[in-house]
């Protein structure tokens, strides 16, 4: 498998610009190519300006909209997984950069008028997964939603008051989730309900969602069920994922500048992002490990997060695409560079 990689940055925030911030990064969409304008002061106290290149699958500017990046990168995969594959969407990049902009749109602000083309990925995909669902094809089909959150190396049931959730591998190779509570949804409207209760406990025990949102990934999972599953498998013997039929999981990553969380004085804060580090380089290593040829030892044990996305990375049926998130502004230009090495890592 190898994964799409796209890189989307946002506008200049109106803080950036009242604090004479600078855009430096120029999207070239047309050549798949975003140019990071990097000033440096030389020896000498002269200034120059580095113009840094990196091309990828697809690179959408700051006036391109959530529907655009659905329509051109997304769409595919929730056909696929409603033909049965096991699709995956990441948003990759530092807090701040738009990550949860992409995924949710700008529903969550609180701006119930949201622009139908900036409606987040999580909606559109949801609209088109049940239009299909709704065809005499795939009538024998329906959707379930799980949320839940990786946070500190443990799977939290974001629709279960963060009750913890077991990730095991059934006979298949099939990872599944046990104590992972599914609802069940006819349209994008509902899933987006469900997202919305789970978003009100995500945030509990800090004083903005942000804050900790930002150290956590947080998994959103449409699966494709059978309707009606056939009557002759056991009680007992079955796997949580026999009527599965296709899955598609949105993963809304930790800000990647946590990583770098490892040399403060506060104990969690360091913990956390030694966990979050980890789990972003286990990332990397198994992206790059199924790209190549020999891939005899895919470091999936490496973290919780690979763990949880080991069947979506093997097989024919296994799609993925990673959206790099940057933030246009000068003073995020070395968490943009960061962000970009690692997307051109991956692709
Ligand atoms: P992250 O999830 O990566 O931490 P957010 O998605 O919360 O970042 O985005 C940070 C801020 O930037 C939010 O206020 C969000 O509304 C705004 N923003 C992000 N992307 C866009 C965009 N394409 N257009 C307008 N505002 C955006
Ligand atoms: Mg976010």
């Amino acid at each position: 498998m190898r994964i799409r990689v796209v890189v989307k940055k946002r506008p200049l925030s109106k803080g950036e610009r009242n604090a004479k911030d600078v855009d430096i990064i120029q999207p070239l969409p047309s050549l798949s190519t975003v140019i990071v304008h990097q000033p440096r002061v030389r020896v000498d106290l002269t200034r120059e300006v580095d113009a840094v290149p990196f091309s990828f699958d697809g690179c959408y500017g700051e006036r391109s909209t959530n529907r655009e990046i659905y329509d051109t990168a997304v769409s595919g995969l929730v056909h696929a997984a409603v033909g049965g594959a096991l699709a995956t969407v990441f948003a990759y990049g530092q807090t701040g950069s738009g990550k949860t902009f992409t995924m949710m749109g700008s529903d969550m602000t609180g701006n119930r008028r949201v622009a139908d083309a900036n409606r987040g990925l999580y909606y559109l995909a949801a609209r088109d997964m049940f239009r299909l669902v709704n065809t005499e094809q795939y009538r024998h089909l329906k959707v379930t939603v799980s949320l839940f959150e990786i946070y500190g190396g443990k799977l939290l049931d974001l629709l279960q008051g963060r009750k913890g959730v077991k990730c095991l591998e059934d006979a298949n190779g099939r990872v599944c989730f046990l104590g992972l509570s599914e609802h069940d949804a006819e349209s994008a409207e509902d899933v987006i309900r469900v997202i919305e209760a789970g978003a009100e406990q995500r945030s509990t025990g800090t004083t903005s969602a942000n804050a900790d949102s930002s150290r956590s990934h947080a998994v959103l999972q449409l699966a494709v069920k059978l309707r009606n599953p056939p009557p002759t498998r056991r009680r007992g013997t079955a796997s949580p994922n026999d009527n599965e039929v296709g899955r598609l999981s949105f993963i809304d990553l930790a800000g990647s500048e946590r990583g770098a969380d490892t040399d403060r004085a506060d104990r969690k804060t360091r913990l956390e992002g030694a966990e979050i580090n980890t789990s972003l380089l286990a990332l990397k290593e198994v992206i790059r490990s199924i790209a190549c040829a020999s891939r005899d030892h895919v470091p999936f044990r490496g973290s919780k997060l690979t763990q949880v996305l080991k069947d979506s990375f093997v097989g024919e049926n296994a799609r993925s695409v990673m959206i790099a998130c940057v933030a246009p502004n000068l003073s995020n230009g070395e968490h943009t560079l960061n962000t970009l090495r690692y997307a051109d890592r991956v692709k």
